[in-house]
């Protein structure tokens, strides 16, 4: 599981653009997607061998008594309290101030590793102005400037320390020798529960024992169709006995964390209420993680004809990036149209471990450039010349040439689409890389 570092602090410190620097290599991956909105609150970094996930607390006010502060206490308490490390962020210009006190009594009880830093740091001397944070009794300050990126390794660094993380492995799990590790994901009450029991209540799900996992573990091993499964406990849900339950809290922080350790993600779009923002942010969080994903629009028994068309376009367009994978309309509670979405669970994780050899890849760029070529870009002409397999799970694909740099997004994406037509790369997001020799 990846760690969670929360940041908290009053507004205006600095803590969305902490929260920008600390979110951005991962940016760079996703930018090619468009109509991907991302949420401002969550998000995933990586430094180093070790990626980790962010939140953005917002305003913190601890006591907040009424209205939507009240609400946003709740959401804000949540959030540190699913956290790993909590990054305190003070104004290094402003200087303490009687809602630093509040947060960092409130830190204080907490017992969490607590990293305090003191933003806006930039051109100050070493040192000055900084010992009045010690008397907030958090220890050490960190002077930081989140604007100009100083500091910043060493934040996340320093924040990490404490966790005391393994060295991560290497991902040699492929998927192939284990089960599929399948999570469903989806909004509350989209109805992950019902889908899930029913799925779990079915005659052909053969539940095993897989060693290791204990009685609360929190994955369910079975097999269909002779394919071994484990399915995550996911966002909101918790086994209890043999059935599924919703819980009460919806928890961003589990849904990504379920997302992280899937190889395939199910997700579970509610008819009845439409693409929300906060599925586009699920899809998002998928996308990002580069997880092979299958889309099912749940509750279809309960719309009618003229709400299907409506909400068919709107996924279209909302969830456009998502296009790559299969979509299934389907009713947990009627058990209809279900089975298609195993033939594609298992057809996208295919699609996420396939392996292209060299010969074949470059065989398809010069095929590809054949049919086409790339535009110039001013004087150059970019050179394609072969493509290699970078990864798997996703799958990434790196081509080899000149003047790479050139070669437009219009372009990648008709690779792009001749690479999956070729492979049959349903299911799951596929990268191209570009590498110019010099
Ligand atoms: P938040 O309310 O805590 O999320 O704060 P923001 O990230 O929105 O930043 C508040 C203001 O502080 C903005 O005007 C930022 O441009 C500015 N700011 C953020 N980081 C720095 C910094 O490192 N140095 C300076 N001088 N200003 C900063
Ligand atoms: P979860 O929060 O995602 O686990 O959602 P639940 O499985 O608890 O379902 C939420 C509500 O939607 C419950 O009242 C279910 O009975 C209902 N529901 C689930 N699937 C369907 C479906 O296919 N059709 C209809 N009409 N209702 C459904």
């Amino acid at each position: 599981m990846k760690p969670v570092i929360a940041l908290v602090g009053r507004p205006n410190v600095g803590k969305s653009t902490l929260f920008n620097r600390l979110t951005k290599s991962r940016d760079a991956i996703v930018a090619d997607y468009a109509g991907l909105t991302r949420d401002r609150h969550y998000g995933q970094g990586k430094q180093g061998k070790h990626e980790y996930i962010v939140i953005d607390t917002g305003g913190f006010e601890p006591d907040a008594t009424s209205g939507i502060f009240k609400e946003m206490a709740k959401q804000t308490q949540q959030a540190v309290a699913e956290a790993d490390v909590v990054v305190f962020v003070v104004d290094a210009r402003a200087g303490v101030s009687a809602q630093d006190h509040d947060i960092s009594r409130y830190l204080r009880r907490l017992g969490k590793p607590c990293l305090l830093v003191a933003n806006k740091a930039e051109g100050m001397k070493e040192g000055a102005q900084l010992t009045e944070f010690y008397e907030l009794g958090l220890g050490e300050v960190l002077a930081v400037s989140a604007a100009h990126g100083q500091g910043v390794r060493d934040l996340v660094e320093l924040a990490l320390a404490p966790l005391h993380l393994p060295e991560p492995e290497e991902e040699i799990n492929d998927g192939e020798l284990g089960p599929i590790k399948l999570a469903v994901a989806g909004r509350p009450n989209a109805g992950k529960s019902t889908l899930i029991n029913t799925w779990l209540g079915e005659e052909r799900l053969v539940a095993f024992d897989m060693p290791g996992t204990t009685r609360d573990a929190i994955s369910v091993p079975f097999e269909r169709n002779g394919q071994k499964f484990e399915l995550i406990d996911t966002a909101g849900l918790r086994r209890k006995g043999k059935v599924f339950e919703a819980i009460e809290k919806f928890s961003v922080v589990k849904t990504l964390q379920a997302i992280e350790s899937a190889n395939v993600v199910l997700l579970l779009i509610d008819a009845t209420q439409g693409v929300t923002e906060q599925d586009s942010h699920i899809a998002g969080f998928i996308l990002e993680s580069g997880r092979a994903v299958v889309l099912a629009v749940n509750k279809w028994d309960a719309v009618d004809e003229y709400q299907r068309e409506l909400l068919q376009r709107s996924i279209e367009s909302r969830l456009s990036f998502l296009k790559f994978a299969s979509m299934h309309f389907i009713s947990a509670r009627k058990r209809q149209g279900l089975g298609p979405v195993w033939t594609s669970i298992v057809q996208a994780h295919k699609a996420a471990t396939c392996k292209m050899s060299t010969p074949v890849l470059t065989r398809l760029l010069l095929e590809a450039v054949q049919f086409q070529a790339p535009k110039r870009g001013g004087m150059f002409r970019p050179k394609l010349r072969y493509a290699h397999q970078g990864g798997m799970n996703p799958p990434v694909i790196v081509i080899h040439g000149n003047s790479l740099e050139h070669v437009t997004d219009t372009y990648k994406r008709f690779l792009e689409g001749r690479f999956r037509k070729e492979f049959n790369l349903v299911g799951t997001p596929l990268r191209i890389e570009m590498k110019t020799s010099t």
